[in-house]
């Protein structure tokens, strides 16, 4: 069975930059109902146009309406799925067994996903969503290796596992951290990270006085987990016959989703051709854009305090993204910039095949042909270095 790479698409730019960099499908939401109220999401003529961009390239796409549902969501719900179902998208990821119910009685006729957010641990709940007409379950980011290979002996449903990005301190999203400090709901998709934050210990007596709880210049991050990275166990996987690998960022950047995804293609079209994957220079690339350190989670155990990363809540990552090619031919490369380029810089290029080139940026022009001594975000330029660059290839600058 050949496996899917499964890539975010927060809007239009990053699912096209998904495509271009591999993958076989996209995970995106509409305006409402999914869990990334703060993403760019689609609107439903968004959404029609995106599913037509992907049909035509012969990818597919999936909707995610996987909130947990309030009796008061269900007459919008009911108009939702009639639209979504026009649209023609591959799947429905959902969480709440009332839509499911609602997706029978109104005979929508779209293969449903069992969302991660149903935290599904066991091949009995998989068979039971079977019986129950899904057709293919995510299961929970807690389990280890050896309870995914077990749940794919017992089932013979499509199973999809998340093999990179945020984790959850909590069991996948079932979260009342984020509602009780902020009262927005992360089941609804309003999520304000609060796991990500600073904490101290404050005495009642003591107004003020904040203890820390692990000694840090800057407090610490009790509940902050690394970012899941299953690089080196897609193998393991794809022997297992798990059929979807799910990249995690609805949220992340162009530069984001292109890199993750163009490095989990290398490792599967490797494999699938008997070479073993470069892992170190794959690992660097995913270095190279926003992590919060790499863990791997429950996959090779219990996450315990080596999953977590007190240090900091910030991103790290050893790169900034500058840009995006539009279009190059006989050595002149348009590009949308996306960060201020001084004429002159050394920067890099990096393909969809993952290939690196250090170039000069020493003749850039505007689109009058009028040579600019730096660039501004959001415009488009010219580069005249000689050399050609495939479209939706990045423009990034090491950080020293
Ligand atoms: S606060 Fe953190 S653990 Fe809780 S739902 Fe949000 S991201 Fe997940």
């Amino acid at each position: 069975m050949s496996v899917e790479l499964l890539s975010p698409a927060g809007n239009f730019q990053k699912l096209k930059s998904a495509i271009d960099f591999g993958a076989d499908a996209v995970y995106l939401s509409g305006k409402s109902f999914g869990l990334r109220a703060q993403a760019g999401n689609f609107s439903l003529e968004e959404m029609d146009e995106a599913f037509k961009y992907l049909h035509s390239k012969g990818k597919k796409g999936y909707v995610t309406v996987n909130i947990y549902a309030r009796n008061y969501d269900f007459k919008d719900l009911k108009n939702y799925l009639h639209e979504l179902k026009e649209i023609n998208p591959d799947g429905i990821i959902i969480s709440d067994l009332g839509i499911f119910k609602l997706i029978r009685d109104e005979k929508i006729d779209i293969p449903v996903h069992i969302s991660t957010q149903a935290n599904t641990t066991n091949y009995y709940a998989i068979n039971m969503w079977k019986e129950l007409g899904a057709k293919r379950v995510v299961l929970a980011r807690e389990l280890s290796r050896d309870e995914i290979r077990e749940v794919c002996e017992n089932t013979d449903m499509e199973i999809e596992v998340f093999v990179h990005g945020a984790m959850c301190i909590s069991h996948s999203g079932r979260c009342v951290l984020s509602n009780y400090m902020t009262k927005r709901d992360a089941n609804r998709g309003e999520c304000t990270h609060p796991c990500r934050w600073n904490y101290y210990l404050m005495e009642e007596t003591r107004p003020g006085e904040y203890f820390p709880i692990f000694e840090d210049e800057r407090g610490t991050y009790i509940y902050n987990s690394k970012d899941l990275c299953l690089l080196r166990y897609i193998g393991d996987l794809i022997d297992m016959g798990v059929k979807s690998f799910k990249i995690e960022g609805r949220m992340k950047s162009i530069m984001y989703v292109s890199v993750v995804t163009g490095v989990y293609r290398k490792v599967i079209d490797d494999l699938s051709a008997g070479r073993t994957p470069d892992y170190e220079y794959l690992q660097n690339l995913l270095n190279s854009v926003s992590n919060r350190e790499y863990t791997t989670g429950f996959y090779t155990g219990f996450a315990d305090e080596t999953s977590m990363n007190y240090k900091t809540s910030s991103y790290v990552r050893n790169t900034d993204f500058l840009g995006v090619v539009k279009e190059s031919d006989g050595g002149k490369v348009i590009f949308e910039c996306k960060g201020k380029i001084n004429s002159g810089e050394t920067l890099h290029i990096l393909d969809k095949n993952l290939v690196e080139q250090e170039i000069i940026f020493d003749k850039i022009l505007d689109l009058n042909g009028e040579r600019v001594e730096f660039t501004k975000p959001n415009r488009d330029y010219i580069l005249d270095c000689g050399i050609n660059f495939q479209k939706g290839s990045l423009i990034r600058r090491y950080k020293v």
